[in-house]
């Protein structure tokens, strides 16, 4: 029957239970057919009296008593609710958990997921998805690991990462079929069904796999990024120099979906995979071109990464070696910088002896908003001009307003990138992650901006799965409890002036804060021009400031920054005259930093934060 939904016991399947750890059966027996709470709260705007006690009853844990007493008095008030609480909370489903040897299983379930949001999804003719894999380990002490699969629903701009299925472990899934199967059954099914919300039908479709290079390896049934036929999107063969495998700077020959299916290159297959179909061929996913290179990974923990460790270790060439007071300047700079971090950014800048704890996003706001300041004059010009590069070809592909129209440009870039990387950091430098560069702009031709292809998203969600279980028994049952109570509404932003002490502080889009204090308060308005913002004007819908002078560009090569990135310095001195502009004309927000009695004024990129 079309959408309707599917019994999740029906799709156990009888797996040989492995010789488990004493606590891994104990897991299991403690968490069989466990009966918890409800789906999550229905996502109908705006919300009514039922669900608002629902909430609160979910929330506060009351008795069930005291429920019903507060009912009884909302009742007398003439108020449409129920006698009883349970009537509001329905009931308990089980959580079915099969062995997938080493470990066990509990699919979630995309429809069940999906249904946990009510009519909200019915607005949609198609559900588009992108999945991720990626292995955690879950405590310090012991080699105990989940591998969720997270969905992130493309539709939906909040609360958009769900878990569909959970594996723990001591190890990865052994057999990668068994481990997918649930996943693969219920979408073969849902892509040729849909799923049935409020009497309409919403189609759905996977649109990419976005996991880290030995997640992606892994699922794909591929050789790993440690192999020398590691590249999955050329024939490149990398070779070992100095014990360190090394691929050369240019791309080899493109591998087509088709070669993959085909198997003409078997020597990119693991040896299970070489003959028969991996899981996700059998659902007809295209096996290169919808399997795209996570940025987090490749760009921001990989690349800026290496550069960073490189520089700082002295693994450099020789006449790029930068001095170790130089050094020391950096990191003075990059701690001096925090006070102007807005707080769009979730981090401040640290110094380079923290920077082996440095987050993805710490190398991603060095790589597009404080490296072009803290490295300027302190590394060789050379070393600088690599670092530019990169900066350049990064900002231009994550900008959606004109991205597109970059794309060669930035392809040219990224090659000398890669060109020049041996022969700035020595020959064996050019890595998987260095390498796959050469292939970026094919990925941001098929998905988008950059931000459209990352893996953040996916890692914080493994964050926060990570952060339910709070004791080593029955921790499937206490994600599974969590994840039911997860707030579903997808409740627009509030937008528009924020008043504080009837004065108007604030001025709020769906992308950045504007305000009245330093560090929020710069800005560009339509078509260039650098203002700080003084005041609003709620009932004219304005904003009120002064306009930054002597606008010139930071650098001229590779490109102008000022004319293709908006990257400018300015003169502190602003303009005497106050002007005012409609709200619509802000172009975006950003940062101002110091430099030489100047400002380094940066646009901070959509959705870069
Ligand atoms: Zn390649």
């Amino acid at each position: 029957m079309l959408g309707s939904r599917r019994n999740l016991k029906s799709e156990v399947v009888s797996v040989p239970v492995a010789s488990e750890p004493r606590d891994y059966e104990s897991h299991l027996q403690s968490n069989a057919n466990i009966v918890s709470g409800n789906d999550p709260a229905n996502s109908v705007r705006p919300i009514s009296l039922k669900e608002q006690l629902k909430d609160w009853a979910l929330k506060h844990k009351p008795s069930r008593e005291c429920c019903n007493d507060i009912l009884a008095i909302l009742a007398r008030q003439n108020l449409d609710v129920p006698r009883d609480i349970r009537s509001l909370i329905p009931k308990k489903s089980k959580l079915v958990i099969k062995s997938v040897p080493p470990g066990f299983y509990s699919h979630f379930g995309i429809e069940k997921q999906l249904m946990s949001f009510g009519d909200y999804v019915s607005q949609f003719e198609e559900i588009v998805f992108d999945i991720n894999v990626d292995g955690i380990p879950l405590f310090r002490s012991s080699r105990v690991q989940l591998w969720p699969i997270l969905i992130r629903i493309l539709n939906f701009k909040v609360n958009n990462i769900l878990p569909v299925g959970i594996y723990i472990g001591k190890q990865k899934p052994k057999d990668l079929e068994v481990y997918l199967l649930d996943f693969v059954q219920e979408y073969d099914n849902l892509s040729k069904t849909g799923i049935c919300v409020s009497n309409k039908i919403v189609k759905l479709r996977l649109r990419a796999v976005i996991c880290d290079a030995p997640a992606t390896a892994f699922i794909c049934g591929t050789v790993g990024h440690t192999s020398s036929h590691g590249c999955s999107k050329c024939t490149q063969v990398a070779r070992k120099i100095d014990q360190v495998l090394t691929y050369t700077t240019n791309s080899d020959k493109l591998i087509t979906d088709e070669d993959f299916t085909e198997r003409r290159l078997k020597n990119h297959f693991s040896k299970k995979f070489r003959s028969e179909a991996s899981p996700l061929e059998t659902l007809n996913i295209k096996m290169v071109s919808q399997i795209a290179l996570d940025t987090m990974h490749l760009i921001d923990l990989g690349v800026v990464r290496k550069f960073l460790i490189r520089l700082l270790n002295n693994k450099t060439s020789l006449e790029y070696k930068a001095p170790k007071e130089n050094l020391s300047t950096i990191s003075t700079k990059l701690v001096s910088l925090r006070k102007y971090i807005p707080l769009e950014f979730s981090r401040r800048p640290r110094g380079f002896e923290d920077i082996v704890h440095w987050k993805a996003t710490e190398y991603r706001q060095f790589l597009l908003y404080t490296g072009i300041l803290a490295l300027k004059g302190s590394i060789h010009d050379e070393l600088y001009y690599e670092f530019l590069l990169l900066h350049c070809s990064c900002r231009l592909l994550s900008c959606p307003r004109s991205y597109e129209e970059n794309i060669s440009l930035c392809q040219n870039m990224l090659s000398l990138f890669v060109e020049n990387f041996p022969i700035v950091f020595k020959e064996n430098s050019v890595s998987y992650n260095v390498h796959s560069l050469l292939h970026l702009t094919e990925c941001v031709k098929q998905f988008g901006v950059l931000q459209n292809f990352s893996a953040y998203g996916f890692e914080n969600y493994l964050q926060i799965l990570k952060g339910y279980v709070k004791k080593p028994q029955c921790v499937l049952k206490q994600i599974y409890n969590n994840v039911k109570h997860e707030n579903r509404r997808i409740s627009s932003q509030q937008e528009g002036f924020v008043e504080e002490k009837n004065r108007v502080k604030k001025f709020v889009t769906s992308e950045y804060i504007f305000s009245t204090k330093f560090p929020d308060n710069y800005c560009f308005i339509l078509p260039d021009i650098p203002l700080t913002i003084k005041s609003f004007d709620k009932e004219n819908n304005l904003v009120i400031g002064k306009r930054f002078l002597n606008q010139t560009h930071f650098f001229s090569q590779p490109i102008d920054s000022l004319k293709l990135l908006g990257i400018c310095l300015v003169d502190e001195n602003i303009n005497d005259l106050e002007e005012s502009f409609p709200t619509s004309k802000i172009k975006c927000k950003c940062i101002g930093l110091p430099y030489q009695n100047k400002i380094l004024l940066v646009p901070i990129l959509h959705g870069c934060f």
